[in-house]
C-alpha cells in the first residue's frame, strides 16, 4: 500500500523533527497548518477534505528543520476508512517526535476522546484549543492552566486566523520539542489495569516505537490494526481469549467496552474541572439555530438547496457574461490583427491556418470562459466557508437515506461540482468498498467546472434570456441521474446493507474572502494550465488531422478527422447531433471537457462565420440541448478515468466505468431529444 511506502521513506530522513497535527475533522487543522507553513491547502467545512497527509516545514532557532504533517481528521485511532488508516498508521508506526492535538474548544468534551488515545501512545503532546472565538460566543470557557496541569503537557488557546496565536504556537512547538515530557495515562479502573498488565507482559518483541502497554491497550480493545499484527502469535491470542472470558465472568461488562467507558469517565472527570460554562448562548449560535430551522427543514430544505444552486448560475452567468463579451471582442480583434500582420509578412497559408484556426479560435475560445470558472469556484467557496454546503449535504443525505444509500456519499458528490478528480479521491471517507465503488461510479454525472463553458456557450446562443435556467436544469439532471443510477447499482451490482452516518453542522460564519479568493484563483488557474497544455495539444492534433492527407480541403469530410468523425456519427443520429464535427468534439472531450469547445471552434469557424453563426447553422434548440445532456453525462475526462483506475484498483471496473457512462449519456440524450420532438 502506498501509505506504507511513504512512511518508510519518512523514517529514513533523520536529523529533522516531525510534528503531526491530529484532531477531529473541522477543528481547524488545515487552517493552522497553512498558517504555520505558509501553504494554501484546501480548507473545508466538512469531513473528508483532507484525505491524504500534507507536509510543510518550519525552522527552529538553530535552523533545524521541523516537518509539520497535516493529517486527515479522525474521531478515534481506529483504522477502518482510508482517511483513518492514513492518520492512525502515521501516528502509530511513524511515531512523530511530537503530536499537536487540535481540539475544537466549542466542542471540547467530544474532541477529547482522540486526545486521550493519543496520550496513551506515550507520545509527546501539545494541546491546541482552537476555535476559542466560537467557544466564547457559545459561552464556553476552558481553564487552560488547569488542563495543562492535569495532562502534564502544554495547552494553548488559538483562533486559527489570528497571526499572533499562530506565532505563539510555533514558538511553543519549537520549545516543547527540546523538553522532556512525562506522560500521564488515562486512569483505567483496577480490573482493566490488571488485564492490561498481563497482556503487556506477553507481547512479543516488535519494532513499534510505542510502549508495550500502549500496544496492550490496543489489543485489548480489539483494534483491527494491532490484532492483525499481533494475534498471529498463538500464545498471545490464547491469553487474550482467556483474559477476555475471565473478565466478562468477573465483571458486568466486557474488557473492550470497559476500556472505552473508562476513557469517557476519565474525560468527563477532567471536563468537570476545566470547563467553565457561562451559559449564555451567543447571538451567532442563536442566529445559526434559527437559520437552520428553515434551511434544513424537512419540507423546505431541498427546495432551498436547489434554489441556491440556481442562484449560483444566475450569479456566475450574469456576472461572467459581460467579461466574456469583452474577451470575445478582444479575441476577434486580435485574430483579425494577427491575420493581417501575417498576410503582410507573407507567412505561408498553412501556418496562418494553424495560428488562426487552431490556436486563436480553438484555445482562445476556451480561455474566454475563465471568468465564469473563477466565479463558480468563488460561489462554491463562499457556500462552503459560510457552512451552507454542509447543510446541502445534510439535506441530500436525508434524501439519499430515503432511497437507501449511504448519505455520506453526497459529500464527495458535492465536491464534484468543482472537479470530479478530488471527488473520486474524496470517496475515501467511505468505509465500505461497496459504498466507495458505488459513489465513484456516479461521480461523473455531477457536472464539473470544465463542462460549464460548453453549457454557457450553447445556452447563451440557443436560449438567450433563459440561459441560467437551462444551465441549472442540466445540473439538476446530473444530480438526478447520479442518484437514480446509484439506486439501480445498489439494487443490482452492489447489493448489501448500507451504513449510517451522522453529519455535523458547523455554526455559520462570515466567509473569509481572502482565503476564498486565493483558493478560487488556484483552482481556476488549473483551468488555464489545462488550456495551455492539454487543450492546445488536442486542438493541434485536430487541426493536423483536418489538414491530412496533404492537399485536402481543411476540415472537410475527406480529411482524416472527417473520415474518423463519419465513422462514429451513426451512434448519435437518433440524438439529434449526428454530424461528424459534433461527434469528433465528443471524442476529444474525453481528453478534457473544455476541448469540446476548442474542437468545435477549430473545425466550424470559417472565414465568413463566427462560432455563434456556425453553431446556429448546425444545431437546433432541441439538438443543442440534447448535445449538452450528452456532454454532461457521457464518459468523463481522462484524468478522472485515471483517478478512478487508481482508486478502484481494477481495470475491469475502469473499462465498465468508461463504457457505461457513455451508454447512459447517449441513452438519456436520445430519449430527451425524441421526447421533445414528439411534443
Ligand atoms: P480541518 O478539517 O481540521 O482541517 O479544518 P479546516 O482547517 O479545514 O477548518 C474548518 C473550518 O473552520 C473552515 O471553515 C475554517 O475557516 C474554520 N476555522 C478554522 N479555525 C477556526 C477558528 O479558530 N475560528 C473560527 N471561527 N473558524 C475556524
Ligand atoms: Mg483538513
Amino acid at each position: 500500500m502506498s501509505v506504507e511506502k511513504n512512511i518508510t521513506s519518512d523514517i529514513k530522513k533523520i536529523k529533522t523533527f516531525t510534528v503531526a497535527l491530529a484532531g477531529n475533522p473541522n477543528t481547524g487543522k488545515t487552517s493552522i497548518f497553512n498558517a504555520l507553513t505558509h501553504q494554501h491547502q484546501h480548507v473545508g467545512n466538512w469531513p473528508g477534505v483532507t484525505v491524504e497527509k500534507k507536509e510543510g516545514t518550519v525552522y527552529n532557532d538553530n535552523n533545524e528543520e521541523v516537518k509539520i504533517v497535516d493529517l486527515p481528521g479522525i474521531y478515534s485511532l481506529r483504522t477502518r476508512s482510508q482517511d483513518e488508516i492514513v492518520a492512525s498508521s502515521f501516528l502509530l508506526e511513524n511515531t512523530p517526535d511530537m503530536t499537536v492535538v487540535i481540539l475544537d474548544a466549542s466542542k471540547f468534551e467530544r474532541s477529547f476522546y482522540l486526545l486521550s488515545e493519543i496520550r496513551e501512545l506515550g507520545q509527546k503532546t501539545i494541546v491546541v484549543l482552537n476555535m476559542t472565538d466560537v467557544a466564547n460566543e457559545n459561552g464556553i470557557e476552558i481553564n487552560a492552566d488547569k488542563l495543562s496541569e492535569l495532562l502534564n503537557c502544554p495547552v494553548i488557546k488559538t483562533v486559527a486566523s489570528n497571526n499572533n496565536d499562530i506565532e505563539k504556537l510555533k514558538k511553543l512547538i519549537i520549545s516543547t520539542l527540546s523538553e522532556e515530557q512525562d506522560i500521564i495515562f488515562t486512569n483505567f479502573s483496577e480490573s482493566v489495569e490488571e488485564s492490561l498488565k498481563i497482556i503487556e507482559n506477553n507481547i512479543p518483541k516488535n519494532d513499534f516505537k510505542i510502549s508495550n502497554l500502549s500496544i496492550a491497550i490496543k489489543i485489548a480493545e480489539k483494534d483491527d490494526y494491532f490484532s492483525k499484527k499481533f494475534l498471529k502469535n498463538e500464545k498471545l491470542n490464547e491469553i487474550l481469549k482467556n483474559i477476555s472470558k475471565e473478565y466478562k465472568e468477573n465483571n458486568e461488562s466486557d474488557l473492550q467496552t470497559k476500556i472505552i467507558e473508562d476513557r469517557w469517565n476519565y474525560i468527563s472527570n477532567i471536563c468537570k474541572q476545566v470547563i467553565i460554562e457561562k451559559g449564555n448562548k451567543s447571538t451567532s449560535t442563536i442566529i445559526s439555530d434559527r437559520i437552520d430551522k428553515i434551511v434544513i427543514n424537512k419540507i423546505l430544505g431541498l427546495p432551498i438547496f436547489f434554489l441556491i444552486i440556481f442562484l449560483m448560475f444566475v450569479f456566475v452567468y450574469n456576472l461572467g457574461n459581460p467579461i466574456i463579451d469583452f474577451f470575445e471582442k478582444f479575441i476577434s480583434i486580435f485574430s483579425t490583427f494577427t491575420k493581417e500582420t501575417m498576410v503582410g509578412h507573407n507567412i505561408p497559408d498553412i501556418i496562418q491556418s494553424l495560428i488562426i484556426n487552431g490556436l486563436i479560435n480553438g484555445v482562445g475560445t476556451v480561455i474566454t470562459f475563465f471568468p465564469q470558472i473563477f466565479l463558480l469556484f468563488l460561489f462554491l467557496g463562499m457556500l462552503e466557508d459560510t457552512g451552507y454546503l454542509s447543510r446541502g449535504a445534510f439535506v441530500m443525505d436525508r434524501l439519499m437515506h430515503y432511497i437507501g444509500l449511504n448519505g455520506k456519499s453526497f459529500i464527495p458528490l458535492i465536491m464534484g461540482f468543482g472537479c470530479n478528480v478530488p471527488a473520486i479521491v474524496g470517496t475515501r471517507i467511505l468505509e465500505k468498498r461497496r459504498d466507495r465503488m458505488l459513489t465513484m461510479l456516479v461521480v461523473p454525472f455531477i457536472s464539473c467546472s470544465a463542462r460549464l463553458p460548453v453549457f454557457v456557450l450553447f445556452c447563451d446562443i440557443f436560449f438567450k434570456k433563459n440561459a441560467p435556467l437551462m444551465i441549472f436544469s442540466l445540473y439538476i439532471i446530473g444530480i438526478t441521474v447520479s442518484v437514480i443510477i446509484a439506486k439501480i447499482l445498489s439494487r443490482t451490482l452492489f447489493k448489501s446493507e448500507n451504513s449510517s452516518f451522522v453529519m455535523e453542522l458547523p455554526t455559520y460564519h462570515i466567509p473569509n474572502m481572502k482565503n476564498i479568493i486565493n483558493t478560487s484563483w488556484e483552482r481556476s488557474s488549473e483551468f488555464l494550465k489545462r488550456a495551455a497544455t492539454f487543450i492546445m495539444l488536442t486542438v493541434i492534433i485536430v487541426w493536423t488531422l483536418g489538414n491530412l492527407p496533404i492537399g485536402v480541403q481543411y476540415a472537410s469530410e475527406n480529411s482524416i478527422i472527417g473520415i474518423i468523425g463519419k465513422k462514429i456519427t451513426f451512434l448519435f443520429s437518433f440524438a439529434g447531433y449526428g454530424f461528424w464535427k459534433a461527434s469528433v468534439a465528443l471524442l476529444t472531450g474525453v481528453f478534457a471537457k473544455e476541448a469540446i469547445i476548442g474542437t468545435l471552434a477549430t473545425l466550424l469557424v470559417g472565414n465568413s462565420m463566427t462560432l455563434t453563426q456556425a453553431l446556429q447553422s448546425t444545431f437546433t434548440q432541441t439538438s443543442a440541448y440534447s448535445y449538452l445532456i450528452m456532454v454532461l453525462l457521457y464518459t468523463p475526462c481522462l484524468p478522472t478515468i485515471m483517478t478512478f483506475k487508481s482508486e478502484s484498483n481494477s481495470v475491469k471496473w475502469t473499462i465498465f466505468f468508461v463504457i457505461y457512462t457513455f451508454a447512459v449519456g447517449l441513452l438519456i440524450s436520445t430519449l430527451i431529444y425524441q421526447l421533445i420532438n414528439l411534443i
